[in-house]
Parts: C-alpha cells; structure tokens; sequence
C-alpha cells in the first residue's frame, strides 16, 4: 500500500475466483466442505508427503506441531535467532522454552554447529526454518536428531517447493509447517498446513485442531484442542494457487537471476545465497550491503530514498533474542545473525515485477551507493 513497487504482491486470478465463488454458493463456508481435503491431498502430493492437516496460519501449524509431540513445559526446543517471532512465540505457547542459535554465514539458516553447543538434557525438538527460501542443511540437522533423540519440525513459511539435495523441504521432518499468508509463495489469505508422513501425528494434528473433538463420538473430548480449522473458503483459494506454485516458483528464480546479474561486481552488495545442495525459491530476494564509504551510510537512509523512489523494502528479521519479549531466554549474542540482520534488506520479489522494474530497483540502489562521501 503506497508504494508504486511493493515488496510482495500475490498473484491471484480467474481461477481462484471461480473455484473460492463456488465454496461461497455450496454453504460450505466453514471448515467443513470438499476443497479442505483436496487442498491437503494436492498440497501434500507436491511436497511429497502421506498427511496433510490445513491450518488456521503458520503459527498455529508450529504449535499443534509441538502440541502434537508432546513438547511442552520443562523442554527446550532448539530454533534459529534470525527468523520471524512466530516461531518463538509457538515454542512458548506450549509451554517449553526456546532456545536461540545462530546463523550459518554461507547460507543464514540455523547453524548445525551452534545448535549442538546450545544442547542439554532438556532438548526435545529443533525447528529448521527454511529462511528467505533457502534450505537449511538438512544432513546435519537430521545427523544431530539422531545422535541426540530429538523431533525435526521443518519450518516451510518462506520456502514452499524449495529443495535439499533435490528433495523438497518439508519432507524431511516428523513435521512440517507452512504458512499460506497473503506474501508467502502461496496463499490462501491466512492459512497454514502441517506435513508429516506418521498417520498416528496426522490423526491426533486433526483431533488437536479441531478442539480436541473425538472425531467418533462428536462433541466428546478427550483433550483440550485448539480451533485452529481453515475455512473451506480459504482451502478453495489453495487448491488453485497449488496448481500455479511451479509457474510462481521459476518466475521467483527468474527474477533472482536477473537481480544477481545486475549486482554482479558492484562489491558492497552481497546477492543471497545458493548453496550447490539447494534449490532456493527465494521468498523475498534479499542482499547484504556494505554501507561504509556512501554516502547513504545506513539501512535506514537506503529505504527512505528507495521509499521516494515507489520502491517498497525492508529490513531483514531483528533477531528474536535481542527484542524485549525474548531476552529473557536469551543466552548471549549470536554474532553471525546479528551482523546479518544488521546489513540485510529484502527487495520487491512479487511475482508480478517486470523486468523494467528490477532495472530500476537494483540501478537506484546501485547509485545511491555508490555516491562516495
Ligand atoms: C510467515 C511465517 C510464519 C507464520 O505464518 P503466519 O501464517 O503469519 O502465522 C512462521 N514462520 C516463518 C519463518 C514465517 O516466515
């Protein structure tokens, strides 16, 4: 809003219209209705998973995640500093603490190395996310789990059909979470959905979101769930965006390349990362700038001129430890993250941008640093 380029944009058509007007005219406006179970077989299918649970959001997807494995007080769940505070905030809805670990420098997700230091009895699960798009490195992840007996939940909010090895994320974990927000690469407004291949965690993630209810015996309970259904509106949405995620995903790889080509050898912008194992569907193209020597001197003077200009950024993540809420479960500074954070911004990655767009964005971005003091 305001902005002539905004950051993100969805890209919704004629067939989600059709198929969400059809949900409005059969009643079925609720979380009952047949677009919830095919959204959740289409979805699953394509990340290439047995169970799919849609959800409310992807905070609630992490937090019957947790819920469902009986995470809860007296554990500590081990999870990257450099994300959204929805993760931290679903660690601490279920009543166990979250443990920050730092970022890896080559790739930004969760450090494998820091996360084994930040170990202890009390450990009971690791959440990978995924960050801007990009893969987490999964071996090492899943090498620890084992040694350490702990539960994987793969965070997918920012990386939904990206890839480890030629796997897609999500399928990796005892559960994987996703988030169809209106600015991730799918969505369905607000919504969310847990993967898994245990049909035992499918069965009780669909017991627990639907408040606990004995799906047997209605209205009888045998836990305290949650209501956190998505509505058959929403899953209708879904099920047309799903049949466009591979269009949506090569067009946000398209638009990378022609970001890293426009950067190359401009060397105070560090274009994001690409490991060779992964295949990143870069969620939000974000770079890290080197502001010593222009005359713009910090992020924020960056934005504002890229603000006058139409163009919409933004900051990467603060680091969850450093924010009043969390600083109580920090455990000292997690440096890789916060020069990360320090130096990143996120630029208009919309499926929607024109190549005459990116042009402009990385040429004024280009010439506002390099005007030298
Ligand atoms: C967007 C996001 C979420 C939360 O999703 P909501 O649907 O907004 O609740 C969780 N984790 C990460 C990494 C995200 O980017």
């Amino acid at each position: 809003m305001g902005f002539d380029i905004p950051i993100a944009e969805p890209e919704i058509g004629e067939e989600e219209l059709k198929l969400v007007m059809e949900a409005v005219k059969s009643g079925w406006v609720s979380s009952k209705g047949k677009y919830i179970k095919e959204f959740e077989k289409d979805f699953s299918n394509y990340i290439g998973t047995k169970y799919g649970v849609a959800v409310s959001n992807g905070t609630a997807a992490l937090h019957l995640a947790l819920v469902a494995l009986g995470i809860g007080p007296g554990d500590e769940v081990l999870i990257p500093t450099l994300t959204f505070a929805s993760v931290a905030n679903a660690v601490i809805y279920s009543g166990a603490k979250p443990v920050f670990v730092d970022s890896h420098p080559d790739y930004w997700c969760i450090d494998p190395e820091d996360a084994e230091r930040k170990i202890t009895e009390r450990t009971k699960a690791i959440i990978a996310v995924h960050s801007y798009g990009h893969s987490c490195d999964m071996d090492c992840i899943l090498e620890l789990a084992n040694r350490y007996g702990l539960y994987v939940v793969e965070d997918c909010a920012e990386a939904h059909g990206a890839e480890y090895k030629g796997r897609k994320v999500g399928s990796f974990g005892d559960i994987s979470c996703f988030s169809f927000y209106g600015n991730k690469i799918i969505t369905t407004g607000e919504g969310g959905m847990c993967l898994t291949n245990d049909q035992k965690l499918a069965e009780k993630m669909k017991i627990l979101r639907d408040h606990g209810m004995d799906p047997k015996r209605r209205y009888w309970h045998e836990v305290i769930g949650f209501n956190y259904r998505m509505t058959n509106l929403q899953a209708a949405l879904g099920v047309a965006q799903v049949k466009k995620i591979d269009y949506f995903i090569s067009k946000k790889r398209k638009i990378a390349k022609t970001y890293n080509s426009l950067f190359e050898g401009i060397d105070k912008v560090v274009c994001p990362p690409e490991m060779p194992w992964a295949k990143s569907v870069y969620w939000l193209y974000s770079i890290l700038i080197d502001y010593s020597k222009t005359s713009i001197n910090n992020r924020d003077k960056l934005m504002e001129r890229l603000g006058q200009k139409g163009i919409e950024t933004r900051p990467l993540f603060y680091p969850i430890h450093e924010m009043p809420p969390y600083r109580k479960y920090s455990q000292g500074r997690c440096p890789v993250a916060e020069k990360i954070s320090m130096r990143g911004l996120s630029l208009p990655s919309s499926t929607k941008l024109t190549d005459k767009e990116i042009r402009f964005i990385a040429n004024t971005i280009i010439k506002s640093l390099q005007a030298s003091i």
